[in-house]
């Protein structure tokens, strides 16, 4: 660490837990495995504890830091030809301007804002390699969890259908300064491939899981009520009974390709 990174105060409005520990950091970027020439982006820097090493093996990266204390060490730190800087909050990305090949996306994410940023990397999947994230365990563990699991829900479902998602190791709060009250896990997430991907409207696809999961103690003809009626869930090959917890991605798919064969009445029009 910097003499200037020594001086910066952590703010917990951005979610700074910096990694200090050179183990955990090399284990990190040996499950990336940087390449030069690749397009690597790591969301929020902070004190480089990831950027310099990814940088020793890519040659370059980009990255995207909210502080502008953090990201005045940052330019002292990296020249151009190592780093590109955005000082940008990174929910308000337009990644298509950002970068023009596809993206390997990392970063030790801050806690608040890691599940709305999963949902805003979604609808860019198609131009990503790949994401290799740090998140609260928890977090990672409803990523991943199974239909019928207690935490399997709309996050898990809307990401298991458009990446594999593989959970990699877990971090201790000891690894950072300061310590978050919680254990962290690394979590790989690879895009489908489009070929690999169910031939299914995506809009309809998350308004149907969004409402299945809305009204999570309700059985799914009530849930649903407003996109399909019971004998429409039955035809999906679902049964109406059920609650969202239990049904695999494989049938919300079958559920929302139901509910777009529909003449839709405005008041329930999906798109
Ligand atoms: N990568 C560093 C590390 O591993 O030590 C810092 C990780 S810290 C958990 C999260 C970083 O994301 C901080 O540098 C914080 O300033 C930055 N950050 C927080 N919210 C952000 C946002 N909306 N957009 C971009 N960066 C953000």
């Amino acid at each position: 660490m910097t003499t200037d990174a020594r001086a910066h105060q952590a703010r917990k409005r951005f979610g700074q837990n910096f990694l200090h520990d050179a183990v955990v950091v090399d284990r990190i970027v040996d499950a990336i495995d940087p390449q030069p020439g690749q397009t690597i982006f790591e969301i929020g820097p902070g004190q480089a504890a990831l950027t310099g090493r990814l940088i020793e093996r890519a040659g370059h990266i980009h990255a995207v830091e909210i502080d502008r204390d953090l990201a005045a060490i940052l330019r002292r730190r990296f020249d151009d030809t190592q780093l590109t800087l955005i000082e940008a909050d990174v929910l308000k990305i337009d990644w298509h301007a950002a970068a023009s090949k596809p993206l390997r996306l990392v970063g030790n994410l801050p806690y608040n804002i890691s599940t709305p940023l999963l949902f805003a990397l979604w609808p860019i999947a198609d131009r990503v390699i790949d994401q290799h994230f740090m998140l609260q365990r928890e977090v990672v563990e409803r990523m991943v969890a199974p239909p019928g699991s207690k935490v399997y829900g709309r996050l898990s479902v809307m990401l298991q259908f458009r990446y594999h998602v593989s959970k990699l190791f877990d971090v201790p709060p000891e690894a950072f300064k300061p310590a978050p009250k919680v254990t962290s896990s690394v979590v790989r997430m690879h895009p489908r491939p489009v070929h690999e991907l169910p031939d299914v409207n995506a809009s309809i696809f998350a308004r149907v899981v969004a409402a299945a999961f809305g009204q999570r103690r309700k059985i799914l003809r009530n849930a649903l009520a407003e996109i399909l009626n019971a004998d429409e869930i039955r035809d999906a090959g679902v049964d109406s009974q059920a609650r969202a917890e239990t049904l695999s991605v494989e049938s919300f798919v079958d559920l929302a390709r139901r509910a777009a064969t529909k003449t839709l009445t405005p008041e329930c029009r999906l798109a």
